[in-house]
This record gives structure tokens, sequence and C-alpha cells, in this order.
């Protein structure tokens, strides 16, 4: 399977800066923002909302399915919280984004959090587990862990995923 532009998932913890990136980079580059957070509720890839957790319960089938197509045409940003999910033939580049506690902390307190989900998320940056779940999903080549703390970072990032895709046109070009 050949695709004319790559795919690229921008994952980490909530609140690690994933939707800040996304917009960014598809401003920048042209490429398609699939915010899965919004493909869940609006498409109702979902079997109910978890009212403990204040969040859907995901049915990652029919989420799959319901972006599959537009996914396989290539020159889309996946932004979700998981990568797993999605079958190594579909990416192209990983991005693991990163923040320290303290900052991840205020950014998830300003979002009003429920106290357990909050937990889960620090425990969860913490303990590397999108990070891990990155490596364990695909090539370790094409992941790529970045911090996100600053303005500075997120437009070095940015930046340096615009060249990335340079050199994958220039790779792919046929
Ligand atoms: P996510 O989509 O991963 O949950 P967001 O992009 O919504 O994260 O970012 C969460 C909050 O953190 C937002 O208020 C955003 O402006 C801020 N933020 C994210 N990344 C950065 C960064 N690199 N520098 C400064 N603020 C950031
Ligand atoms: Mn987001």
């Amino acid at each position: 399977m050949s695709r004319s532009l790559p795919n690229i998932i921008i994952t980490g913890t909530p609140g690690t800066g994933k939707t800040s990136h996304c917009e960014l980079l598809a401003e920048r580059t042209g490429l398609k923002h699939i915010s899965v957070n919004d493909v869940v509720k609006d498409r109702e890839c979902h079997e109910g909302w978890d009212e403990e957790y204040q969040s859907w319960i995901v049915d990652e089938d029919k989420l799959l399915d319901t972006i599959e197509d537009e996914v396989k045409q290539g020159g889309c940003i996946i932004d979700w919280h998981a990568c797993d999910l999605f079958p190594q033939s579909w990416i192209d580049l990983v991005v693991v984004l990163r923040v320290d506690t303290a900052t991840l902390y205020d950014r998830l307190t300003a979002r009003k959090y429920p106290e357990v989900k909050l937990q889960e998320n620090i425990d969860s940056e913490i303990m590397d587990v999108l990070l891990q779940e990155a490596k364990e999903s695909y090539d370790e080549e094409i992941v790529v862990e970045l911090q996100s703390v600053t303005a500075d970072e997120m437009e070095s990032n940015v930046e340096r995923i615009e060249q990335w895709l340079e050199q994958w046109k220039k790779n792919n070009a046929t």
C-alpha cells in the first residue's frame, strides 16, 4: 500500500499538548487533523458515557472503521492519547509528547479533571506509559519522544516534524 502523504500520530498523556501541536502542524502543512475525541463523540464510536471518568467509553472497532478510508488515503495527523489500536501499516511517524509532573498537574487542574483521572494521568506520565506503548506497537525508528513544556518547544517540535515531512516526500517521490 502506498500513499502520497504520510500519516502521523501525535500521542501523549492528556494535557501534554497533542491538540495544540496538531492544530499548528495542520495549519503549517495542510495535513488533516483527526481529533479522535471529536470522532468518538460526533460519530458515536462509543458505548456510553463514564460518569466517574467524565469521558466516553470508546468502541475501538467502530472508531477504526470510521476513520479507515480517510487515514488510508494518507496525509492525516491523528490526535489521541493511545496509539496501540491503529494498525502499523497505517502509520509513518509516532510523536510522543512529554511534560514534567508539575506542568501536567497545572494543566489538568485547569481543566477541572476529576481526582481519579488526574492522578491516573499523572502516574501514567511518570511511568512512561505512552512511550512504552508506542515502542511496543511500532518500529522504534518511527517513534520520537518530544518535550512539550514551553511555547518554544512546541515551535521547534512542529518545525522538526515539518522537516521530517519534507524528507518523507523526497524519499517517496516517484
Ligand atoms: P492535549 O491535547 O494533549 O490534552 P492540549 O494541546 O489541549 O493537550 O494542551 C493542554 C494545555 O496545555 C493547553 O492549555 C495548552 O495551551 C497548553 N500547552 C500544551 N503544550 C504546550 C507547550 N508546549 N507550551 C505551552 N503550553 C502548552
Ligand atoms: Mn486534546
